[in-house]
Formats: structure tokens, C-alpha cells, sequence
């Protein structure tokens, strides 16, 4: 990246959305309007975007000179390029989500969501690309390296610090359809509703007296039942519910 100065490179002007700008290094937010970008006759549109700090995972429609432009596009000298944010709601959440290391309690609160979310922390960069390629899964990550990879087939960067900021950039984004209570949050298995017999052996006889509603998860055993943590899991649920509504229809709630 570079000043144009008298005797002058051929560069690009980039214009970032707003919404991209804090990806920027500091040093360039301020021309965020329009970022003057060195070409060397050969760097697409992506590459350029990436040497800026912006995946391509985060960028949505682009033109050059006003026209709608490839992300493979090499621009040439003088060009100006907007780039936008990826629209949201975005589509891809029915195939399920894979988490980045460091992101497992953001797993829990979506699979307490009933959402698909795969997590394991022991696995590196390349197994984790080869899983989302297996299985078409969304990566979620906070690791911008991560999303320069070229195999990966879907990605996003995860906004924010803090299980509560991450998941509400997640339903912004994806507004997924939520089947809160289905899921196990420890391991992600699909819960199966049981009978309070079927857990007698499992369940201390105070719980199986006092609740009716129970689920096992078949793939690691563990017992669930309304218990007297619910409501503050209702009011998360709630809270969740309304945000997917407002994702997909802004304003109106
Ligand atoms: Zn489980």
C-alpha cells in the first residue's frame, strides 16, 4: 500500500464499506474512503483486499468503474473499486458451523440455540479446512489466516469479545432458524426426548419427582431436564429469537 507521489506506480483506489473499515490496519482507517493500493500487474482484487487486512469471506459485491466486478478481477491502473460488506443475513447456516479453536463456549450457546455448531479443540488449521471441505460447513473464526485459506469453502470472521458480542454476531449475520432444547451443548448430539423411567437410573429421584420433560443424548449419555436453571436459559432463548427476527426483518420488531 502506497501514496500516489509524483513520479507514480500504477495503484487502484479501494473504497471500503464502513462496515469493513476496522479491519484496516489503523494507519489506513482514515483513508478508508478511498485507499490507494499499489498493482503489480498481477494481484486480483482478493489479494490486494487480503494485503489490507480484509478476507474475502467479509466482502460481498464489488464493481470497478461502476461495473460488477469478480473477486479474481485484476484491476489496472486508475481503476476505483467499491467494495461492499457480505450482505446479511447470509445464507449457509442449514449446513451447520464449524468452530475455530478458542471458540468453544460460542459452540455451547448455539447448540443451546439448536444449532449445528461442531467444535473440537485439538485439532489444527489444516484438519479443521479438510473437515469444512467434508462436510460443507460454515468455519467460524477469529483467525483471519484461517479465512485466507483458498480451500476453505465458507467462512466468517466472528465480531467481538465475549461469548454474548460472538453470538449476536452470529444470529445477525446468518439469522438462522433456530430448535432451541434439541441439541446437547456439551457435545452437539441430537437429543432424544425420554420418559422419566427411561432416566430413573441416571437422574437423582428429587429430579425425576419434580420434572416430566427429559432428553438423553445418544452420542455422549448425558441427561437433560428442565431444571432450575431454565429460566435464564428461557430468557437467553427469547433474547435469541427476537435477534434472528430483527436480523431478517430490521425494524420491524
Ligand atoms: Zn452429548
Amino acid at each position: 500500500v502506497s501514496r500516489s507521489h509524483a513520479a507514480r506506480e500504477p495503484t487502484v483506489a479501494l473504497r471500503i464499506a464502513p462496515a469493513l473499515v476496522f479491519l484496516l490496519p489503523p494507519r489506513l482507517r482514515p483513508r478508508a474512503g478511498e485507499l490507494a493500493v499499489a498493482l503489480d500487474g498481477t494481484s486480483t482484487l482478493v489479494h490486494l483486499l487480503e494485503s489490507v487486512g480484509i478476507p474475502r469471506t467479509e466482502v460481498g459485491s464489488v464493481t470497478i468503474d461502476g461495473r460488477p466486478a469478480l473477486l479474481d478481477t485484476i484491476p489496472t491502473d486508475g481503476q476505483i473499486a467499491v467494495v461492499a460488506a457480505v450482505a446479511r443475513p447470509q445464507p449457509g447456516a442449514d449446513r451447520g458451523f464449524l468452530l475455530d479453536v478458542g471458540l468453544g463456549s460460542l459452540a455451547r450457546a448455539l447448540r443451546l440455540l439448536g444449532l449445528d455448531a461442531r467444535y473440537r479443540n485439538d485439532i489444527g488449521d489444516g484438519e479443521l479446512v479438510a473437515a469444512a471441505i467434508a462436510t460443507g460447513r460454515v468455519v467460524l473464526t477469529q483467525d483471519r489466516g484461517l479465512l485466507r485459506r483458498r480451500a476453505l469453502p465458507a467462512g466468517a470472521l466472528v465480531r467481538g469479545q465475549g461469548t454474548e458480542a460472538q453470538l449476536a454476531d452470529v444470529l445477525h449475520r446468518f439469522a438462522p432458524r433456530l430448535a432451541p432444547w434439541t441439541r446437547c451443548p456439551a457435545c452437539n448430539g441430537v437429543l432424544q426426548p425420554a420418559g422419566a423411567e427411561t432416566v430413573a437410573p441416571m437422574v437423582e429421584p428429587g429430579t425425576r419427582a419434580a420434572y416430566t420433560q427429559f432428553a438423553t443424548c445418544p452420542d455422549c449419555g448425558k441427561v437433560y431436564w428442565r431444571g432450575a436453571h431454565a429460566a435464564p436459559l428461557e430468557r437467553r432463548i427469547a433474547a435469541a429469537e427476537r435477534a434472528v427476527r430483527e436480523a431478517r426483518h430490521p425494524g420491524r420488531t
